[in-house]
């Protein structure tokens, strides 16, 4: 297994400490060290022995990304950060500072190999592979701490999946990273405070929900096969209708709703045709529309949707009784918002 302790669940990092003959309970310590004291060298941990850091030393290490650049948006403040792995690879991620609370948009792979064709991750950067669990909640502890330092607001509240890649091909690790998020003994989030995001795949979606009951967004966009494929290359392996099917063997309590997410593109997806189309898509299904208007990228430059026809296709779902938002795009300044994400962080260097 990796050696970055960044990577282990509590019970992985017992294994290991377990097999380094030393007592499990100095794993939970580790974790202590880590996630409550913010402490990421073994030789601060006073309660450790000597004798112990000498192994983890030679046996592990705690590696964060590094922050590499900001580019603070003039428009919401919002501040997007370019970083590099250990393996000198760039990711980026989006701190969104709203009314006092800071939402954290991290990426899961170093570029995508979904490809949609309005997507500058999908378009312009090559897919290089799946980001690890340490580079994923790397990115929150590295921010947030970034963030205290600076006195930008305090914690990160809310940690959304849906930066640069497609989550559920990347299964394993965001698996992992949700246990050391959520986990009492690490970063002790809430289940509420997480969302995945997601293309639709052919398998595991509902399952996986299910099981961790955090909150999803879908990336519908087009509602029929035909323009969705064209857009979506995903699309012709999970057409609509198969999407829609895993979607309505997700068990929702009360309150709870799946986030459909529509880009509003001028004149290619915002008549009413396409508002038609898209309700009875969504027939029996618990669902919140929330309209995005398309920011432009340099491979696909069509327009956002006017004000006037993203109220009109706004207006129609709410005359059927679809609940509807509709986001005001963030950062289109730092080429922060949906689908922008493609390493052009023109920021602040923080590199010495
Ligand atoms: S929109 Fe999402 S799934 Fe599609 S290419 Fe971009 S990052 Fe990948």
């Amino acid at each position: 297994m990796e050696k970055n302790v960044l990577n282990f669940t509590l019970k992985q990092l017992e294994t290991k400490i377990t097999k380094l003959n030393e007592k499990k309970f100095r794993a939970q310590q580790i974790f202590d060290w880590i996630y409550k004291k913010n402490i990421f060298d073994f030789e601060y941990m006073s309660n450790i022995p000597k004798s112990l850091i000498d192994k983890l030393n030679i046996e592990l290490d705690i590696t964060l990304p590094k922050i590499i650049k900001i580019n603070t948006s003039k428009i919401d403040k919002s501040i997007k950060f370019l970083l590099e792995t250990k393996d000198k690879n760039l990711i980026e991620s989006l701190a969104i500072l709203e009314n006092k609370r800071v939402t954290l948009c991290i990426s899961c792979m170093i570029g995508c190999p979904l490809k949609c064709k309005f997507c500058a991750t999908g378009t312009e950067l090559k897919f290089k592979r799946n980001l690890d669990a340490s580079e994923i909640i790397g990115q929150y502890i590295t921010i947030n701490n970034f963030l205290k330092e600076k006195n930008i607001f305090g914690n990160i509240n809310n940690v959304v999946f849906m930066g640069m890649g497609e989550p559920f091909l990347n299964l394993n690790n965001i698996e992992k990273s949700i246990e050391i998020f959520t986990h009492k003994k690490a970063l002790d989030l809430s289940k509420k405070k997480l969302v995945i995001s997601t293309s639709g795949v052919d398998k595991g979606l509902s399952d996986f929900i299910n099981k961790f009951k955090i909150k999803l967004a879908v990336s519908i966009h087009f509602p029929t096969n035909e323009q969705r494929s064209q857009f979506m290359p995903i699309n012709k392996k999970v057409p609509l209708e198969k999407l829609i099917t895993e979607l309505k063997k997700i068990d929702l309590k009360k309150r709870e709703y799946i986030t459909i997410e529509y880009l509003m593109i001028e004149k290619i997806n915002d008549t009413l045709f396409h508002a038609e189309k898209l309700k009875s898509l969504l027939k029996g299904l618990k669902v919140k529309v929330n309209l995005i208007p398309y920011n432009p990228t340099k491979m696909f430059f069509a327009k956002p949707s006017s004000e006037k026809r993203i109220n009109k296709f706004a207006n129609y779902l709410l005359s059927k009784s679809i609940f509807v938002t509709v986001r005001r795009s963030k950062s289109k300044d730092v080429t922060g918002a949906c689908g922008q994400f493609a390493l052009k962080n023109n920021g602040v260097s923080l590199l010495k």
